[in-house]
């Protein structure tokens, strides 16, 4: 499994240590928009363990912890209009997939056409 950074943005933000743009918060999840927004709607959900992607947090995570951020992404999509007219939910992992900051977090974007991304 892969070491986790705490010193990494997100860990900071879940600490206080910098400001966030919070729009929704559980036991295990805290949701905020993303600084450099690529859609109207761009809120960003992460789980508040320390994971660094989703086969991370899929072999460590507890139930509760899973639950509550799956919960917290849904939650985000009703709370910002975009369930009705469709979303796109992105997760970047690793190398390949261009993950900047190493804590896991889903991008939910929405609030205009996204066009198609895979052909
Ligand atoms: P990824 O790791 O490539 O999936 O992207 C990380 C995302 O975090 C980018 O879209 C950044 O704009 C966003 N981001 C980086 N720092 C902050 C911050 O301090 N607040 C909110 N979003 C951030």
């Amino acid at each position: 499994m892969p070491t986790y950074d705490d010193q990494n943005i997100f860990a900071k933000i879940l600490r206080g240590e910098i400001p966030n743009d919070t729009v929704y918060e559980n036991d295990h999840a805290l949701a905020f928009r993303d600084i450099r927004p690529q859609a109207p709607v761009h809120v960003l959900i992460i789980p508040k363990g320390p994971y660094v992607d989703f086969a991370h947090f899929a072999a460590e995570a507890s139930e509760a912890e899973i639950i509550g951020w799956m919960r917290a992404i849904a939650e985000v999509c009703k709370m910002e209009g975009v369930e009705a007219d469709g979303f796109r939910a992105i997760s970047n992992a690793g190398v390949n997939g261009v993950q900047e900051v190493p804590h896991l977090h889903v991008h939910i974007l929405g609030g205009r056409p996204l066009g198609r991304m895979l052909q």
